[in-house]
């Protein structure tokens, strides 16, 4: 047994909004980048693996706000954060606001595997990714005139594309509420979960704002005994529920399965505080669940067994 499932965030994503050609893209990278981490579990490879190769191939499409399509800064730049983690021996690496990195999520498993550390940010997270030869990019290739066109809505304003103001209008206001951070969880073949999670954070996000994405227990987690589990939505809130490790919990204190721990975290405890967005998890029976409490969420699962991956963009 062995599964897969995959986000590319979540959102205000309306069938009247996207037109087929445009679905069409999406799907098909969300087909290629589930096919990245399938290929390592079915050989035989780890989640960990099958993760971080699913992630790597999503960093690499500029459809999804994380590595190449991550969002601008309030100053114009882009500063990415990635995180995962193995359930096996809960061994976890993240970094935080790293600048010109093409994979951050290899960045992130660099810091677990070659550091005693769980999280480096900003200038030492940069001078580690020096140190550790991984492939930079120029500016140049973080730019997409869709990225730039948004900030361009809430440049030079205190608004991040997240904020929920009525100054923003009714333009501003559908676009603020879609989340393109992407991840990846697994269950491989030898018994094993994991889970990675990466992005660019929020449009015009400024001080060095940090989301959830990379803090283990907010946007990712990672356990043998209950599950692996990535989330995208509203940062703060996602870090506020813990919300990744709250399901955790309520399937190791409570004894709720998978889906019941997802929904409750997803579509009552989160609601009830005012955060959008969803979550994907895998538990350690090979089960999946992939949920949200806004309209949509880009995401695609396959476990063994199924002639083919299931796709899907609307709730
Ligand atoms: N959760 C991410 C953040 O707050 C945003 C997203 O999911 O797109 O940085």
């Amino acid at each position: 047994m062995f599964s897969i499932a995959i986000h590319g965030g979540a959102g205000t994503i309306l069938p009247t909004e996207l037109n087929p050609e445009i679905e069409a893209r999406y799907r098909a990278s969300l087909e290629a980048i589930l096919q990245a981490g399938w290929l390592v579990l079915e050989k035989g490879g780890t989640a960990i693996d099958a993760v971080t190769e699913a992630v790597c191939v999503m960093e690499n499409d500029p459809l999804f706000n994380a590595g190449r399509g991550a969002v601008f800064t309030a100053q114009g730049t882009h500063e990415l954060d990635a995180s995962l983690m193995r359930g096996d021996t809960l061994a976890s690496g993240a970094v935080a606001g790293v600048t010109g990195v093409k994979n951050p999520v290899r960045l992130a498993r660099m810091v677990m595997e070659n550091t005693s550390h769980v999280l480096l940010a900003g200038a030492g997270a940069n001078a580690f990714a020096l140190e550790m030869g991984v492939e930079m990019m120029p500016d140049s290739y973080f730019f997409s005139q869709l990225r730039w066109d948004q900030w361009q809505q809430v440049r030079g304003t205190t608004h991040t594309l997240l904020d929920h103001t009525p100054e923003v209008d009714v333009k501003n206001a559908l676009n603020e509420k879609k989340f393109g951070t992407g991840g990846a969880v697994a269950f491989d073949m030898h018994g094993n979960l994991a889970a990675a999670t990466s992005t660019g954070g929020m449009t015009n996000k400024k001080y060095g704002r940090v989301g959830d994405t990379p803090l283990i227990g907010a946007g990712t987690w990672a356990h043998n005994a209950t599950a692996a589990i990535s989330c995208t939505g509203d940062g703060e809130y996602f870090i506020r529920a813990a919300a990744a490790h709250d399901v955790h919990c309520l399937m190791q204190y409570k004894g709720h399965t998978l889906a019941e721990a997802v929904d409750l975290v997803v579509n009552t405890k989160l609601v009830a505080l005012g955060g959008e967005g969803g979550m994907i998890a895998v538990d350690g029976q090979g089960n999946m669940v992939m949920d949200m409490n806004t309209p949509g969420m880009y995401r695609a699962c396959r476990k063994a067994g199924d002639d083919l991956p299931t796709v899907a963009i609307f709730r």
